[in-house]
Order: C-alpha cells, then sequence, then structure tokens
C-alpha cells in the first residue's frame, strides 16, 4: 500500500520545491540566542546574528532562567508522568498558575503543555451549537483548530475590521445565538500588527459579547510591564479568556495556559481534553517561568527594548526603499510578495551573516510572501545596524 503513497507524497514535495514553497530546516549548532552558530548548505558552520526566534527578552539562554530551571528540576524532579487530576499537580504548577493570574491581572489561570493545547482546548468545553464564535480572518491555526473541534457557529471578520466585526456580531445575535465570542490575537504574528481592543471591547459591550485574546506574541513585552495587550490598552481585567505561551518571551521553552474568569478556567479543569489527556508541565519549564515573571517585573526597562530596536531597524529599511508593513511591535515584516524572492532574499542574508526566514503560503496567503524580522531585548544596535545594512546590500 505505502508504494502509491509514497509516490505521491514524492510528487507533492516536488510541486512544493518547484513552488518555492518547501521547507527546509537550519540545523543550529550551539544554544538559541542573538548570536548564533547554524550549519551552512556547504556542510561548514558560521556564526550568524539571529533576527528570527520569538526570544523576544532574551532569556533563552539567561543564565538565570537556567539555574531556575535546573533549581526546580533539582527540587521537584524531572517529570511527574501524569496528567493534572491524576497525581500531576504539584505546589510549583499551582504557584505557577496562580503567578500567571497576577502578572495577567486576572482571576485563574490553568497551564497545557503549549498554547497550541491551550487553543486547541479553549472552546469545546464552553461553547455548543447555541453559541458563536466570531474570529478574526488572521487568527493563529491554532484558534482556527480549536474552533474546529467545537460545535460552535463560526462567524469570520476581515483583519481588524470593526465595521466587518460590528456586522458579524449582529448576524450571530439575529441568529438567536446564547452566547458570542469574539477571538483574536493580541499581536498578529505574520503582519507585527495589534488588535484594535478598544474598539473590540466597546463593541464586545454593545453586541452583548465575551472577549478572547492570544497573547502569544505580546505577553512579556508589550504594555508598559510586559502584561501584554490588555496592558498596553490599559484594559486589563476586560478580557474574559487571555490565551498565551511560555515558549516566547517568557523563557521560550515551551508550555502555555490560558488566564481570566475563575469559572471558565473551573470548566475548563473539569473538561479541556489537551488538560485532561496531556501530561503535566515539566518543572524546570514550571520554575524557569516563574522566574522570567519575577525578572519582567524587576527589569521592567527590558520589555521596552525589543520595540525601541525593531523602530530603529523599521526607519533604516524604510529610509532605504524596503517595503515594512506599518507597527509598533518587535515584529517587522519585510514584504516582497513573491515566494522565491523571499526565500532567496532570506539565503543571501545569510550569506551576509543575518539570520532571518522568508515566509511563504500556506503560513501567510499566497502572494504575501515577506522575510519576517523579530527583535530581542538582547539585540544590541550595532546588531540592528548590521541587519540594516545588510537588508540594503541585497535587496
Ligand atoms: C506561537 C503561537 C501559538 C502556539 O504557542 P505554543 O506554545 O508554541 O504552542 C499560539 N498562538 C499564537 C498567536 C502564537 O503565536
Amino acid at each position: 500500500m505505502f508504494g502509491s503513497m509514497k509516490d505521491d507524497l514524492t510528487a507533492t514535495f516536488e510541486q512544493l520545491k518547484q513552488e518555492g514553497l518547501f521547507k527546509r530546516e537550519r540545523v543550529l549548532q550551539s544554544p538559541q540566542d542573538t548570536v548564533i552558530t547554524v550549519a551552512m548548505p556547504d556542510g561548514t558552520t558560521r556564526e550568524v546574528i539571529n533576527f528570527c526566534a520569538n526570544n523576544y527578552l532574551g532569556l533563552g539562554n539567561d543564565p538565570r532562567i537556567r539555574a531556575a530551571a535546573a533549581q526546580a528540576m533539582e527540587e521537584w524532579g524531572f517529570g511527574y508522568a501524569s496528567v493534572r487530576f491524576i497525581c500531576g499537580t504539584s505546589a510549583l504548577h499551582r504557584r505557577l498558575e496562580a503567578r500567571m493570574s497576577a502578572f495577567l491581572r486576572t482571576e485563574d489561570t490553568i497551564l497545557y503543555a503549549a498554547a497550541f493545547d491551550a487553543n486547541g482546548g479553549v472552546f469545546e468545553p464552553l461553547l455548543g451549537e447555541e453559541d458563536a464564535i466570531i474570529s478574526d480572518a488572521l487568527n493563529h491555526a491554532s484558534i482556527i483548530d480549536g474552533v474546529r473541534l467545537c460545535r460552535a457557529k463560526r462567524y469570520r471578520y476581515n483583519h481588524a475590521d470593526m465595521e466587518d466585526l460590528e456586522t458579524q456580531l449582529k448576524a450571530a445575535k439575529e441568529a438567536g445565538t446564547r452566547y458570542r465570542l469574539i477571538v483574536t490575537d493580541g499581536v498578529f504574528s505574520m503582519d507585527g500588527d495589534i488588535a484594535p481592543l478598544p474598539q473590540i471591547v466597546e463593541l464586545a459591550e454593545a453586541h452583548d459579547a465575551l472577549i478572547m485574546v492570544d497573547d502569544c506574541h505580546a505577553t512579556g513585552y508589550l504594555g508598559p510591564g510586559g502584561r501584554g495587550t490588555a496592558e498596553y490598552f490599559g484594559l486589563e481585567g476586560r478580557i474574559d479568556i487571555i490565551t498565551t505561551t511560555f515558549g516566547k518571551a517568557l523563557g521560550g521553552a515551551s508550555g502555555g495556559c490560558v488566564s481570566g474568569r475563575k469559572e471558565i478556567i473551573e470548566m475548563l479543569r473539569q473538561r479541556s481534553r489537551p488538560y485532561l489527556f496531556s501530561n503535566t508541565l515539566a518543572p524546570a519549564i514550571a520554575g524557569a517561568t516563574l522566574r522570567a515573571i519575577d525578572l519582567i517585573e524587576a527589569e521592567p526597562e527590558r520589555c521596552r527594548r525589543p520595540v525601541e530596536l525593531a523602530a530603529r531597524l523599521r526607519s533604516a529599511l524604510v529610509d532605504g526603499g524596503l517595503d515594512v508593513l506599518p507597527g509598533s511591535t518587535a515584529i517587522l515584516p519585510v514584504m516582497l510578495y513573491d515566494e522565491r524572492r523571499a526565500l532567496a532574499m532570506a539565503d543571501r542574508l545569510l550569506g551576509e551573516g543575518i539570520y532571518v526566514i522568508g515566509f511563504a503560503f500556506p503560513v501567510v496567503p499566497r502572494g504575501r510572501a515577506r522575510i519576517r524580522v523579530q527583535l530581542s531585548a538582547a539585540h544590541t544596535e550595532e546588531h540592528v545596524d548590521r541587519a540594516a545594512a545588510a537588508f540594503l546590500r541585497v535587496q
């Protein structure tokens, strides 16, 4: 049987290669950092400046985070080999849940193995076929999958289009739905823009809807205290459900959570399938994430760095004639539109010692290929200026 599947798969790979859509993984020979060692196609290795990690605060290989992970492992062991409700809930897990709630200024928090699981498990226990989910068209894949796993009616509004959101809210209400949940990324990973949360809150109040924000690309650095999109807009406590990750700014290992209204979190503990049927978070991750939050609260000025450095790079690239989508986050999308051009430019930049990735379909829509540059608090001005010079050389 596999023979014919093998032929079909091989043909698909050929097709992807022809379209410039085949993904090849570059292999790192060093820990994650702003300067890393990567294996080059010719078999040599090279030191490059990394501009494509979600390591917004540079904590991925921070010695204090490593020490916290080691200490948690000493104290709590390597693994619990259990889901939470059997024997996988330690005082350390509870401490992280309470700490996340205090940090995000929410009522309660539930941990997941990944934010992908948080989004996969958040909808189905809360919403049924009499309810509606109204989702931004550019929401993350894990939200799309989570929505598919739930029986609620689906409405989609054009990206950040508040008129369309209102139209969809009205349509959902007219359809006689019981609960309506507006779902949006806080910061959109591919476009680097921030959801218009003040208007979303207004519309939710006017049309009697709940709000969920996936803040994976914001938690840890956006807002004066790095508490994310709600803090950025002064809307803490107004968001019913926040999902976020520990795999980006907060140390970058893995894990995620849902944080928000306490009855919602309780229902997820009772019914959320990725929580009930998947292993508890490793203690090293819980301990390191706790330390990451301590560091953010002790050094809030660190949160401003990625956005400041992004602004510096943006103005250099735009002055040099490059097409950069507008925004004020740590994500800079340099638009090339053509798939092959984006991937070729990323290759040439690697040759210049600048590690960035070209993004093409299906990660972004066809004809919207780009190079996404991500800044970190651990980058220096010199790193940024070298990146700008390299972009202008290869464009
Ligand atoms: C990265 C990301 C996720 C997935 O997070 P993991 O913890 O890596 O599973 C979910 N949503 C958004 C918006 C993301 O950017």
